[in-house]
């Protein structure tokens, strides 16, 4: 019995041996997964002991995020964000003469260039750098509430008091932002040109509550609008904040970034 077994044994070893070495090379993509494999999991391994052996800080510096028109500063309980506001992409509201000029190219047929021009600020934006939830939660200002990483400000689902978007959004650029009448540029609503750069489950800004921003997508796939809540943010662990935190996500409808007011205390703003 055991002699007819191990005959049995043999050739369906010797078959599947047969079955990895023809996988293994019958496609090139798979035979050079396989030759990568090994050596991928070799530095994962090493990696994993290095960042469990010493305090560990494999989440990227959120604030490092920032482009270089944005200086990034502490200040007591404040980390404070001092913006040009120009954006890093292109529009037709620079100049003409401006190598960042640009005729609109969206797909709005609708589209009325506002007669504002983009013009560079001092914006500076004081916020917690430990947030907290606000007990009572304020309503979001007129004019910026945030900035995104690319200097830009972000302001809310407003033109005016109680006034929707509904006419403005024909003023809003290809990169769906425009400038008001001190040359502020400002998204009410973020950008493929800036989710491009940053992917669309990056970190796009932070509002002046303190609390990050991030795109509309989380895991790949889209984030679910109606489980957040009535400030259109939910908790839990992010790239930047492995252990967890509040944040806002975007989303193409309406109320874009943020819903009812701040989730957290909002810090300041001056320009
Ligand atoms: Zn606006
Ligand atoms: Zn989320």
């Amino acid at each position: 019995m055991l002699l007819t077994v191990r005959p049995a044994l043999a050739a369906a070893a010797a078959l599947v041996m047969v079955c990895l070495l023809a996988s293994a090379c019958s496609d090139g993509d798979g035979g050079g997964d396989g030759t990568v494999a090994p050596t991928t999991s070799a530095p994962s391994t090493v990696t994993a002991t290095a960042t469990a052996a010493p305090t560990a800080s494999p989440a990227p510096d959120p604030f490092a995020s920032f482009s270089n028109n944005v200086e990034v500063s502490i200040e007591g309980d404040f980390v404070v964000l001092r913006s040009d506001g120009l954006p890093g992409h292109v529009s037709p509201y620079f100049d003409p003469s401006d190598p960042r000029y640009a005729e609109y190219d969206g797909d709005n047929p609708q589209f009325q260039q506002n007669p504002n021009g983009i013009a560079t600020q001092t914006l500076v934006l004081r916020v917690p750098r430990d947030p907290q939830p606000a007990d009572q939660h304020q309503a979001t200002p007129l004019g910026p509430i945030g900035v995104a990483v690319n200097g830009v400000a972000l302001f809310n689902q407003y033109a005016g008091p109680d006034q929707p978007l509904t006419n403005e959004i024909n003023s809003f650029d290809q990169c769906d932002g425009h400038p008001e009448q001190q040359g502020l540029y400002h998204y009410h609503l973020v950008p493929d040109c800036l989710l491009e750069q940053v992917g669309a489950d990056g970190l796009v800004g932070f509002l002046l509550d303190g609390y990050p921003v991030y795109g509309p997508e989380e895991e790949g796939a889209a984030v679910d609008i109606a489980g957040l809540d009535e400030f259109h943010g939910h908790s839990h662990p992010t790239r930047e904040y492995p252990g967890g935190i509040y944040h806002y996500h975007v989303a193409d409808e309406a109320p874009y970034i943020n819903g009812d007011g701040f989730y957290g205390l909002p810090g300041t703003v001056e320009r």
